[in-house]
Formats: structure tokens, C-alpha cells, sequence
């Protein structure tokens, strides 16, 4: 029977290297999943939640920017930041949400490249809450 294994992996660190059931993964065309045996595939991937099911249990992800590439019986996943669900700090979240809408709210109009740091920390923000709040209530 086919195999899949995820390797979800940051600058810093290796987040998971194992054996799993299926991926789900945010791509910069909408989310997608992978299952053992899918075809060679590359994508972008956004910030919001990569989630996988193995031996029945599903664990949950904050990714931030990067791509993923599913080859042979491996789904590779690099990303600049990640997070387990359960190791958000949702406060530092909350203010770094809080900071990135302060800077777009008073530099609006404006087109330069802090503008689009401030975006890309907002929606890293986003991500990182959404997925936070998301397992505390599951
Ligand atoms: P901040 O402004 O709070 O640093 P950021 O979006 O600029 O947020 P990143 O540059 O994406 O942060 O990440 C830097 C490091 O901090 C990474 O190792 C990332 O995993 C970690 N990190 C960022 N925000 C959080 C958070 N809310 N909870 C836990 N770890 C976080």
C-alpha cells in the first residue's frame, strides 16, 4: 500500500518528520490535500493552517510563507515560520496583529515596500490566532 510521509520544515528547525494519513495544506491556489500516492505536485503556500491525520489523530499548524513539494512517496513542506498549534503565543499574535493594522491604517494610500511587510504581518498574525483559537476550542 502507498506511503506518505511529511517533512514540514523552517529555517530554524525541523517541525515534523513522520509517517501521516493525509496533508492539508494552505496554497497560494486555496487549500489542498495530499494522500498517499498523489502525483508529483508543487505549490505555494500562505500563511493559515497545515494539518495532519496520523494513527487517527489530527495535529495542527500555523505555516507562514514557502512552498511544498509532494515527490515519490514525500511531501516536503519549507516554510519561513511555523508553529504547532499548541505553542502560539496568541497574545504576541494579537499585538502583532494589532501593530500591522496600525501601520497600514496610517500609511493607506501609499504604495512601498513597508506597506507590504506590514500586509505580510497581518496575515501571518491572522493565521497564527486563527489556528490558536481554533484548537482550544476543538
Ligand atoms: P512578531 O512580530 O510577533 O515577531 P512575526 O510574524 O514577525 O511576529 P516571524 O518573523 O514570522 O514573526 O517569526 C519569527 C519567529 O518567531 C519564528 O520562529 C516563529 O515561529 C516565532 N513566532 C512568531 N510569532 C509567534 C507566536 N505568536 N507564537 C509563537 N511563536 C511565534
Amino acid at each position: 500500500m502507498a506511503e506518505l510521509y511529511l517533512e514540514l520544515v523552517t529555517p530554524e528547525k525541523v517541525l515534523v518528520s513522520q509517517k501521516v494519513d493525509i496533508v492539508v495544506a494552505p496554497g497560494s491556489l486555496g487549500e489542498f490535500g495530499v494522500l498517499p500516492g498523489h502525483v508529483p505536485f508543487l505549490s505555494g503556500i500562505v500563511p493559515g493552517e497545515l494539518r495532519f491525520t496520523a494513527d487517527g489523530k489530527t495535529e495542527y499548524f500555523a505555516v507562514t510563507t514557502g512552498f511544498a513539494e509532494v515527490s515519490g512517496n514525500k511531501i516536503s513542506v519549507l516554510v519561513d515560520a511555523a508553529e504547532r498549534a499548541t505553542d502560539i503565543d496568541i497574545e504576541r499574535a494579537r499585538q502583532a496583529m494589532e501593530r500591522a493594522r496600525e501601520r497600514l491604517a496610517k500609511e493607506r494610500g501609499r504604495a512601498d515596500i513597508d506597506l507590504d511587510r506590514a500586509q505580510a504581518a497581518l496575515q501571518r498574525a491572522i493565521a497564527r490566532i486563527r489556528v490558536a483559537e481554533k484548537v482550544r476550542s476543538i
